[in-house]
């Protein structure tokens, strides 16, 4: 199936390449589009539905739209900063920070807790695909572990080097392209994604 990813993200698309191997994954801008969608809801499954809808208006014909929202959810933030992973610490510096600065801040906030239990997080990745205007799925997964104490690995992207996975106690960005795929909420989420495709 020709997929249009509804992202902007390169690394993204690189991910969903390895998990979805027998379809064809396209950015909006691989086709000229201008894609940009303001996330504003109140959870990841709303967002990432707003996301495909938006693109399913101006996606050409043969096209099915799949769009991704994921977040950082940390206990003692009280589950943030959650659908606001990717403007955490806007409010602070006034501007977006670039992935480096935001895991940095985080570290700082949470200098205070050295505990493995005290810095408990979990992933999460919503998924929307929209096929036709009456057949629209949505899927959301996660993945629990907790905020490093420093950030390590050169892998992944974003949040990827402050992220261990509990079940191997590696950061994301520690793990190899594969460990990721298959412990990543992104990972767990496209399975489902794969099976669902499979019976379209
Ligand atoms: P969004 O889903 O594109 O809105 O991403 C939200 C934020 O989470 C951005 O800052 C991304 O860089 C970050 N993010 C999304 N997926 C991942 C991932 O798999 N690993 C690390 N950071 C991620």
């Amino acid at each position: 199936m020709n997929i249009l990813l509804a992202s902007n993200n390169p690394h993204k698309k690189e991910e969903f390449h390895r998990l979805l191997p027998s379809h064809t994954i396209i950015l909006p801008q691989d086709l000229g589009l201008d894609y940009s969608f303001e996330e504003d809801k109140e959870t990841f499954t709303e967002n990432a539905l707003g996301k495909a809808l938006a693109l399913a208006k101006t996606a050409p014909q043969g096209y099915a739209v799949l769009s991704d929202d994921s977040g950082l959810c940390v206990d003692a933030l009280g589950g943030g900063p959650g659908v606001r992973t990717a403007r955490y610490g806007m409010e602070t510096f006034n501007r977006m920070l670039e992935s480096e600065e935001r895991n940095a801040f985080l570290l700082q906030n949470l200098s205070h807790l050295p505990d493995r239990e005290q810095r408990k997080a979990h992933f999460v990745c919503a998924l929307a695909l929209v096929v036709s205007e009456y057949r629209i799925f949505t899927i959301c997964e996660s993945v629990d572990g907790y905020i490093a104490l420093e950030s390590y690995g050169k892998g992944g992207f974003g949040y990827d080097p402050v992220f261990i996975v509990a079940e191997t106690g590696k950061t994301m960005a520690a793990l190899t392209d594969t460990q990721k795929d298959r412990y990543s909420h992104r990972g767990k989420a496209a399975r489902h994604l794969v099976t669902l495709l499979e019976d379209l």
